[in-house]
């Protein structure tokens, strides 16, 4: 996890609101038992993505949003979950990110658009944060834990938040936090839900690990810029081979081809790098993956 060295300061108002969110959200796993239901999911989610869309930078450029919104519903309404109130929202971070809160809310940094080099790379990367959505993989982790702990491990794994809360809280809550990141197996899951999202939605799945081998090159050129995915995502080059695997193995789609880029996407990407550039990173937080 790459820790920054100032971290945005919550204002008191914030810090309460912050306050708030972990109440509500605890009170939700209260009545849950072990189990969480999709509704209490949905709730989690909700309140998490209320407090992330006031805590980290987002773009509200609405050509850019819809653009992120349509392809990540063009894949995410044709998943066995297509009923759920799929949410997209693009983080003004230069780091190569994305992630997913449970419920269908996907963050996608302004990094990962710029950043891909043709639209299937972008569509892979929303897919596979969709696919972590699709097999509840956050769901499972809060699952095993404490119901006190959940909430803040929640926030705290996202935001970064609760870090500038101040405090020995916030100190024990990171280390809870480093815990709470994907495994390997969830990894693979997601990268496997991502071809057929990818795919199902008439998108080339080659996107996905074309992606995942650009940023493992990223990681040896400029590793601040992927420091947040590689944190909590475990990507090696295995993985890549393993989605081109599973990719040749598939059937092929007769008279369907699928699509490996769109001038739309470029004509986003290139609104995305016009425009101011993003807060520096000690003025504000930079969501980490789910
Ligand atoms: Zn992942």
């Amino acid at each position: 996890m790459r820790r920054r060295s100032h971290p945005r300061r919550l204002t008191r108002r914030s810090a309460a609101t912050l306050v708030i969110a972990v109440t509500l959200v605890a009170g939700v796993l209260a009545i849950s038992g072990c189990g969480i239901s999709e509704d209490q999911e949905r709730s989690l989610g909700a309140s998490d993505a209320a407090q992330i869309d006031t805590t980290l930078p987002l773009i509200h450029d609405s050509v850019i949003t819809q653009y992120v919104a349509a392809l990540g519903s063009s894949m995410a309404k044709l998943t066995s979950r297509g009923d759920l109130d799929w949410r997209f929202a693009v983080v003004n971070s230069s780091e190569v990110n994305a992630f997913a809160l449970p419920g269908g809310f996907i963050y996608v940094n302004r990094g990962a658009i710029e950043q891909a080099d043709r639209e299937d790379e972008l569509a892979g990367i929303i897919g596979h944060e969709i696919g972590h959505v699709v097999r509840r993989h956050s769901v499972q982790q809060l699952q095993k834990r404490e119901k006190g702990e959940v909430a803040l491990v929640m926030l705290c794994t996202l935001t970064r938040a609760c870090r500038t809360v101040g405090g020995q809280v916030a100190i024990d809550v990171g280390a809870n936090a480093l815990a709470a990141h994907y495994s390997q197996h969830d990894e693979a899951e997601a990268d496997s839900e991502g071809v057929m999202n990818t795919r199902r939605a008439g998108i080339d799945p080659e996107g996905l690990p074309s992606f995942f081998e650009k940023l493992l090159e990223m990681q040896k050129q400029q590793p601040t810029a992927v420091g947040a995915f590689f944190s909590t995502h475990p990507t090696d080059a295995s993985r890549v081979a393993a989605t081109r695997r599973q990719i040749a193995s598939l059937p092929p789609t007769p008279g369907a081809t699928l699509r490996r880029d769109s001038a739309s996407f470029h004509t986003i990407q290139e609104r995305v790098r016009a425009l101011p550039a993003p807060p520096r990173p000690s003025q504000a937080s930079s969501g980490q993956p789910r």
